[in-house]
């Protein structure tokens, strides 16, 4: 908002302003709507993108270990001490055995290749995946409060569950859990019938590098946006400005000319009846005086009848001039029709208005009037009168004024007389 010291440049400033606010504040709010819908999409898109990759790890796990339970397990060729797994002789299995040239093979079942292949992943790039249930037999499968959580919903029916773990202290990591119904291969450990949930495969994935992508996407988006605000507001603000001024000032040249005479430039009959309805108004009410005179040129057509109208009209134009020298600035003179003309003299007792009308008179006279080719002299008659305290309308001062005018007529024309 403009602060109230500065000048209102134009008329309609205030409601330019609310109109200028309001157009600012539409372009801020569908810019920044687009931006936030942008920003918004952009999440979810990575979060789709982790998902996605993470539905892709769970599957090949799943492939992986159908691969392996198909063969009932695999056996590798030993190569540490910590290679035979434990529990696989609790199930009745063979974990080792030792082939005839005295090489030791130890067994490994669908279980311990994912958690063997989950190591070397969380060990390679960070990602880890591992089976999860609420039943594990070995404990290491124990769920956490999230898998727990996943788990008790797949129960109910869920068919995934992830979230994206932004908490202080740990980099920001993307959880995926996919529920792993049983089949034939999971019998011999799971007391479970055939496609009941027996667990999930639970995958995290590290999300530090996606998140500052997409993080930094959004503070373009933002930045972007700033920027496209900015230039609209200014634009508009620029435009529409210009607009109004322009529009102002026309108005203001129209106003000018609808309340000028064309040909003399003085206040023309509308305006100059307005300004006399003002200042009668306003001498009463402050009780100054106030004096009317009406000018009337001295047998101006016969000046038409001899030089022509065009020569009037230069004669009307030059007389008009040397009225308006002869007078103060704040004193009101217009014409009214014709080659007539009207004084409104503020501040000025009669007396002071004879005088006045008798210099304009005089000066009129001295004056020739030539374009060049001819030369003229003209006199001008007029009739004084003052505003007085029972003058119900100008109607009254004119018509008083008039008949001042009439007698200077009657008089011998060239002379000023008050009524
Ligand atoms: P009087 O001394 O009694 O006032 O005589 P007058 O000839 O001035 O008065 P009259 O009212 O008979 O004539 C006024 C003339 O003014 C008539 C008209 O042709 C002329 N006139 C009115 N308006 C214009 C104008 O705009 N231009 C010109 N050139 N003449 C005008
Ligand atoms: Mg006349
Ligand atoms: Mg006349």
């Amino acid at each position: 908002m403009l602060p109230e010291l500065w000048p209102k440049p134009f008329k309609h400033f205030d409601q330019v302003r609310v109109f200028l606010v309001t157009v600012c504040a539409v372009i801020s709010l569908f810019v920044f709507t687009i931006a936030s819908f942008l920003s918004f999409r952009n999440s979810e898109l990575l979060l789709r993108r982790l998902r996605d990759q993470a539905n892709n790890y769970a599957d090949l796990i799943l492939q992986m270990k159908a691969w392996n339970a198909s063969y009932g397990g695999v056996y590798v060729e030993k190569r540490r001490e910590s290679d035979t797994n434990p529990y696989l002789s609790r199930l009745g299995k063979e974990p080792e055995f030792r082939d005839l040239r005295g090489r030791v093979f130890s067994l490994r079942n669908h279980a311990v290749m994912v958690k063997e292949l989950s190591q070397r992943f969380a060990a390679r790039e960070g990602t880890r995946f591992r089976p999860v249930s609420l039943n594990p037999i070995d404990p290491e499968n124990a769920p956490d409060p999230f898998e727990r959580e996943a788990l008790l919903r797949f129960e109910q029916g869920a068919p995934e569950a992830y979230r994206l773990e932004r908490d202080d202290g740990i980099p920001p990591r993307f959880r995926f859990i996919h529920p792993l119904p049983a089949d034939a291969s999971c019998l011999e450990c799971h007391p479970t019938a055939v496609g009941r949930l027996i667990g999930a495969i639970s995958v995290t994935i590290p999300a530090a590098t996606a998140l500052r992508e997409t993080d930094k996407n959004n503070t373009l988006i933002m930045v972007s946006s700033l920027g496209i605000v900015a230039l609209l507001i200014g634009i508009t603000y620029f435009l529409t400005w210009r607009l109004v001024v322009g529009l102002d000032t026309i108005q203001h040249r129209l106003k000018k000319l609808a309340s000028t005479d064309e040909l003399t430039g003085l206040a023309n009959r509308r305006t100059i009846m307005q300004r006399l309805e003002e200042e009668s108004q306003r001498a009463r009410r402050l009780g100054e005086p106030l004096c009317v005179t009406i000018f009337d040129l001295d047998h101006f057509k016969g000046i038409n009848d001899t030089y022509g109208h065009p020569f009037g009209d230069f004669t009307l134009k030059r007389v008009a001039e040397t009225m308006r020298g002869a007078l103060r600035s704040y004193d009101i003179l217009g014409r009214i029709g014709g080659e007539e003309f009207i004084l409104i003299s503020v501040e000025t007792t009669l007396d002071e208005a004879i005088v006045q009308a008798d210099r304009v008179r005089e000066r009129v006279g001295e004056e020739s009037i030539s374009d060049g080719s001819r030369e003229v002299r003209i006199t001008v008659s007029a009739g004084v009168t003052t505003v007085a305290d029972g003058d119900e309308t100008i109607s009254t001062i004119m018509r008083r004024a008039d008949a001042a005018l009439y007698q200077a007529k009657q008089e011998g024309r060239n002379r000023v007389r008050s009524g």
